[in-house]
């Protein structure tokens, strides 16, 4: 992120409530701070949290807190009031004076005070002796700079003195009064000024910060290990389904050809006794048709012929009639024929596929490395499920 952050991105990460998604704003939905988180709810919203009761559990992480004083007496995230007024002034829209009773709109900001001044007091602000001196930013001059160079007036809300000390007893930022009223010096109350503290304590969260840097970076590292992880399940999946479908394609390939070779031997087996079977049918058709005709003719002839003629027709007729009782059509060897499927093996095919192939985990865990490995070479227990082949 550069250091001056665009309105934009402003408006994004600080102006709406993370639980209701309202805007916040300085007169009901006050942001308040947690304890625990570090993101700021609206006041109506934590107030619906308690029902008005003196505990409170956080919206953001269920952590319990206990509040005599009610949501009021959380703090206000002052950042959050500060970017309102700075969004406000960049939209032109209406800030009040906060110099005067009457909170007139304000037209500029005194940048030593803070405070946003009306005409009328801006007019007084100058004249006056003690800040006629102060540097004065109208809110036309004031738009389109960056909102770091935006500053709020920090008033302590019991005297209504800017806030200059820091109490390190009650970790509370307080006005000269309060420091001489409720957190005295004398009664064990350790008070600094406001940029001393910043100083100390600025370390401290950078320290923290720097921790928190380097456990997102940790956190980091385990989800891409995750990932990584979920990616090899994933992967060795996929291996499998693939050598599975491998395996069972070429067995698909081999049964279809087995199933041609043995149709084929169907078709072979039968031809010879098909083709001998179909010659003597063809060869019996044929004497049997020269019979029938000869001995049709015959009798035709012989029912329109006198005695003489049909002398002379048996006579002529006899030896080729007895010829034909000489001939006999081809002869096969068999009396039936066929083919059929004999089962072999199917049986036991059949009971070897319902086992065939098994599907077993393999799972590589850390453990202690055995002297000798050297540290750089990867040491893990492999676990492998039993891989007794299943029988039927
Ligand atoms: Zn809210
Ligand atoms: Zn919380
Ligand atoms: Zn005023
Ligand atoms: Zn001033
Ligand atoms: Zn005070
Ligand atoms: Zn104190």
């Amino acid at each position: 992120m550069s250091d001056l952050v665009s309105v934009a991105a402003i408006k994004d990460l600080l102006t709406e409530c993370p639980i209701c998604i309202e805007h916040f704003d300085d007169a009901t939905r006050i942001p308040r701070r947690m304890p625990c988180c570090v993101q700021s709810i609206c006041q109506p919203c934590l107030e619906s949290y308690s029902g008005g009761a003196a505990t409170l559990s956080c919206p953001m992480c269920r952590r319990r807190h206990n509040l005599p004083g009610g949501v009021k007496s959380l703090p206000k995230e002052t950042v959050i009031l500060k970017t309102l007024d700075y969004l406000k002034i960049q939209k032109g829209l209406h800030l009040p004076c906060t110099d005067c009773p009457d909170k007139e709109i304000a037209v500029a900001q005194c940048d030593n005070c803070g405070t946003f001044l009306c005409s009328i007091c801006l007019s007084a602000h100058k004249r006056n002796t003690v800040s006629k001196t102060h540097t004065i930013n109208t809110f036309d001059e004031m738009k389109g700079r960056p909102l770091q160079s935006f500053r709020r007036l920090h008033q302590c809300s019991q005297h209504q003195q800017p806030v200059q000390f820091y109490c390190y007893t009650c970790d509370k930022v307080v006005c000269v009064s309060c420091t001489v009223v409720d957190h005295k010096e004398g009664k064990g109350h350790n008070v600094v000024s406001v940029n001393e503290a910043h100083q100390g304590k600025a370390k401290s969260i950078n320290d923290v910060l720097g921790k928190i840097e380097e456990k997102t970076k940790r956190l980091s590292e385990t989800e891409s290990a995750l990932q990584k992880k979920i990616e090899n399940i994933k992967l060795s999946m996929k291996v499998a389904r693939d050598d599975i479908n491998k395996i069972f394609d070429n067995l698909k390939d081999r049964l279809n050809q087995r199933r041609t070779i043995l149709l084929s031997d169907v078709e072979g087996k039968s031809a010879e006794n098909l083709k001998v079977t179909e010659e003597a049918l063809d060869s019996t058709r044929l004497l049997l048709t020269k019979v029938k005709s000869s001995s049709e003719y015959m009798r035709q002839m012989r029912n329109k012929a006198d005695k003489v003629e049909d002398l002379q027709v048996m006579g002529s007729s006899k030896a080729s009639l007895n010829s034909m009782l000489k001939e006999s059509p081809q002869e096969i060897p068999f009396d039936r024929t066929g083919v059929s499927f004999v089962q072999a093996n199917v049986q036991h095919l059949q009971n070897t596929i319902n086992v065939a192939g098994m599907v077993r985990s393999v799972t590589f865990s850390p453990t202690e490395r055995p002297n000798g490995i050297p540290d750089t070479a990867v040491h893990n227990v492999i676990t492998l499920e039993p891989a007794e082949f299943p029988t039927d």
